[in-house]
């Protein structure tokens, strides 16, 4: 590899690049985390601790909101169930709506769960979101979503009446979610635009089998949805318990994608592909958010759909092929989660307020909001990449599609054994680079921007004969 445009050193950088043109060789350099937009950084200073608070005990009050709790009128009425939650949400994000004046479109998807394992007796399961549509003509149909889930539980699935608080499972999750619609439906309404669709999504059914989820990602495949990237927030409250740390958040991602078919596991296996779902190009992209703006935490990449033979709603958006990721706290406390409130041998069991942390939630949705705003501010990610493997070669050339908005592309790598991207060289609007890079060591992406440096996320590219 060549050495020149190593130093970090914007100067040296530039003169080395002087230096290569004249040599010539390839303008490269480490890669850099992307320009703070300053409307994204405002935003993210919106998010507050004390809604999250507030909207964490009032999830509370339902009582019990397990998808089998309740969800009749005379129970949604006296504030308790899973029903009245699902109520409440909708009117906060109504309100939300209204205060941005009317740039939400708030919907359900409801639905009939036939009796399975968790589930005895046909149960109504409804989501709730709501959709601000992207500005621009040409990017609207783009989407990029943020999750938590409602419904919560205690130590008996089938327990729909006794106290099950889930102010961390996931009570944190369906906070940042709201509170991700509310500061960037805020931002809309002092007029800044995202070219694509942000959803902010709740979903039921979690705790029985990840049903409202399944549901929904089904939806969204059946109906051709262009669903780019999927945050799922599932227990980020920051249990306060000794061992934790409050200054990351695991971002969980699949390896070998779930909906990969055979003929595709067997080109992961011939590519060395295994390290670039698109999911995992989803968690990338959100180290790199953590580095452009100070959300109070960063995301620890965890190269793992999930947590050990566990899992969570963003296993149903992989499943139908959607880059989704899951964040969680770095260090679960089992005796606050999935249990009975009560106290034994002068322990305290039970999902209470008491032991989440409003802080580190509101860095958790600082930093899903930034990622949101990050992905739906940035032009579409370049199609059709391929790299030309016609003959043996130790350059490497790519070529690409433009893509709409877009106004140059880099090309970055990093060598195989690297967890994040290294190297980056600019194709500048071009859409074909060939690199003094050999295939065989690195893995290759391509990436889009816009004028203010805005990036898509990275496409690794297919061979071409
Ligand atoms: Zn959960």
């Amino acid at each position: 590899m060549i050495a020149c445009g190593r130093s970090p050193a914007a100067a040296i950088v530039a003169l080395l690049s002087l230096a290569c043109f004249r040599l010539p060789c390839q303008a490269q350099s480490a890669v850099t985390p992307p320009p703070a937009d300053p409307h994204v950084a405002e935003a993210i200073q919106q998010v507050s601790p004390d809604r999250i608070r507030q909207t964490i005990e009032k999830l509370v009050s339902f009582g019990n909101r397990s998808t089998i709790s309740p969800q009749d009128e005379e129970s949604v009425k006296a504030g308790k169930g899973v029903g009245a939650a699902r109520d409440w949400i909708k009117a906060e994000f109504d309100r939300y709506s209204k205060d941005c004046g009317g740039c939400l479109e708030v919907k359900t998807d409801a639905f009939i769960e036939q009796p399975g394992d968790r589930i005895k007796n046909p149960t109504e399961i409804t989501n709730v979101y709501a959709v601000l549509r992207g500005s621009d003509p040409a990017q609207t149909s783009r989407i990029v979503l943020v999750t938590g889930h409602y419904d919560s539980r205690n130590s008996d699935t089938f327990n729909g009446t006794d106290p099950a608080p889930g102010a961390n499972d996931d009570g944190s999750g369906t906070a940042v979610s709201l509170e991700c619609a509310r500061v960037l439906s805020q931002a809309f309404l002092h007029k800044v635009r995202f070219p694509a669709t942000i959803i902010f999504l709740t979903v039921a059914g979690e705790e029985q089998g990840l049903n409202g989820s399944k549901h929904f990602a089904q939806m969204a495949k059946q109906q051709g949805w262009k669903l780019e990237a999927v945050l799922n927030n599932d227990i980020v409250g920051g249990d306060r318990n000794p061992q934790q740390d409050a200054s990351v958040v695991r971002a969980f991602s699949e390896g070998i994608p779930n909906a990969a078919t055979e003929a595709e596991i067997r080109r992961i296996r011939a590519l060395g592909g295994e390290n670039d779902s698109t999911s995992r190009e989803l968690a990338r992209y959100i180290a790199d958010v953590g580095r452009t703006y100070d959300t109070g935490v960063k995301p620890l990449l965890t190269f793992r759909l999930d947590r050990f033979l566990r899992g969570g709603d963003h296993l149903s958006f992989n499943q139908q092929g959607f880059a989704a990721v899951r964040f969680t706290e770095f260090r679960e406390d089992y005796n606050h989660q999935h249990q009975d409130v009560r106290t034994e041998n002068g322990v305290e069991y039970g999902d209470l307020p008491k032991f989440v942390d409003y802080d580190y939630i509101a860095h958790v949705a600082r930093l899903n909001a930034a990622t949101l705003a990050s992905l739906a501010s940035a032009p579409a990610p370049p199609t059709n990449v391929k790299m030309l493997i016609k003959n043996l070669d130790n350059n490497t050339t790519l070529t690409w599609d433009p893509s709409p908005a877009a106004t140059a592309y880099d090309v970055i790598w990093r060598a195989t054994s690297a967890p994040d991207w290294e190297r980056v060289q600019s194709a500048g609007s071009n859409t074909r680079a060939t690199l003094k890079v050999s295939k065989d060591n690195v893995i290759f992406a391509v990436r889009a921007l816009d004028a203010a440096g805005h990036r898509s996320l990275p496409v690794v590219p297919e061979p071409e004969r």
